[in-house]
């Protein structure tokens, strides 16, 4: 099959012809093309729910929410739990590794689960209920054996936390720090460690449920962001996280900043009432928050952010980076997160005004 358009590309955007089968098998630059953007599938790494279902329900909420996502461009997702009792995210993780085996008819494809919680400081829980714990070796052994974890939130002051950061590496899982206390000098001691032993290491929502950049404590943040090495998730929705910040951590970077969305169960819903791990959240204006203020996940899509980016400066092929390439090298997904020969046809149409038209997984049309 053959799809003309703007093709984005990582430097540039080329009129073309993309050809393609379940992948994608020549690309050619072409004169007249459509007045429409090809941008590869957008991968969210980070992920809870939408269309009023929350993945710690289990499958079928998996795949309510997967479809949803997909048609707001998404073809790649890691499902996320939320910190709650270990025996409901030991049925989360296992929910995922079912899904993982079957896959979704006609949806976009599950790259494993997220695990946000319960590794975390029970002191910068952010919106997440009150249930950490402390990743003992027999926990992170039930975690590993699922099969499900792609990449694991974790607070690298807490106990066990060290030896449990070099297990999670030995079984090539991720680790992103976050929901934490850490300073600055343990964050990038967490970092060399990591990447020393071959691992791949991230931030868990930059700047959110972390200590700030301050004179002298310049914190998580400024560690994560002076790697070489750590990716950074960031919600970019515009409440997480201020513009200037953005293009701040953008400018630093580059290519380990990687955008996702945080979204929960209300995403798409609407205002109103809803839920977050038993903790009621009110949704207005495209914020949600508990009753006490604190931002509880997002409403947020990755088409949104796309045009959040751009919105704040970010070119086309920069912000499609932010939204897919920059992801698929954090989570080790070589086969996609780029429109080139040989990867995975996932990709996105979107109009000259950036809204969604046409979403396709595997050379499939699946929105
Ligand atoms: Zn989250």
């Amino acid at each position: 099959m053959n799809i003309d358009g703007h093709i984005v590309l990582p430097d540039r955007i080329m009129p073309g012809r993309l050809t393609f089968g379940p992948t994608i098998t020549a690309m050619a630059p072409m004169a007249d093309v459509p007045e429409r953007y090809i941008l590869p599938g957008f991968i969210d790494g980070h992920v809870h729910g939408g269309d009023g279902a929350d993945m710690m329900d289990g499958v079928d909420a998996i795949h309510r929410m997967a479809l949803f996502h997909m048609a707001h461009g998404t073809t790649t997702l890691l499902p996320t739990t939320i910190t709650a009792p270990w025996n409901d995210i030991m049925a989360a993780l296992h929910a995922v590794a079912e899904v993982m085996r079957t896959g979704i008819t006609d949806g976009p494809e599950i790259a494993g689960a997220h695990l946000e919680g319960p590794f975390i400081s029970p002191h910068r829980l952010g919106a997440q209920p009150p249930f950490a714990l402390a990743p003992t070796p027999a926990r992170v052994r039930a975690v590993i054996d699922t099969g499900a974890v792609r990449v694991v939130t974790l607070a690298p002051e807490t106990d066990h936390a060290q030896t449990a950061i070099a297990r999670f590496v030995q079984a090539g899982i991720g680790v992103s720090i976050g929901h934490t206390l850490a300073d600055y000098e343990l964050t990038e001691r967490t970092l060399c460690r990591v990447c020393g032993a071959g691992g791949k290491v991230g931030g868990t929502h930059l700047f959110n449920a972390m200590p700030g950049i301050m004179a002298r404590a310049p914190g998580p943040v400024t560690a994560l962001m002076c790697s070489d090495a750590a990716y950074a998730e960031m919600v970019f929705d515009t409440h997480h996280v201020h513009p200037a910040l953005f293009r701040l951590a953008h400018r630093t970077m580059g290519g380990r900043l990687v955008f996702v969305t945080d979204a929960m169960r209300a995403t798409g819903v609407g205002n109103g009432p809803s839920e977050l791990g038993g903790q009621a959240v009110m949704v207005a204006d495209g914020v949600a928050r508990l009753p006490d203020g604190t931002l509880a996940g997002s409403v947020l899509t990755l088409d949104v952010a796309l045009r959040n980016a751009v919105q704040a400066g970010a070119s086309l092929p920069q912000a499609a980076g932010l939204v897919s390439t920059h992801a698929a090298n954090w989570l080790g997904l070589h086969d996609r997160g780029v429109l080139l020969p040989g990867r995975r046809a996932d990709f996105v149409v979107m109009g000259r005004d950036l809204m969604v038209r046409e979403v396709w997984v595997g050379g499939q049309r699946r929105a």
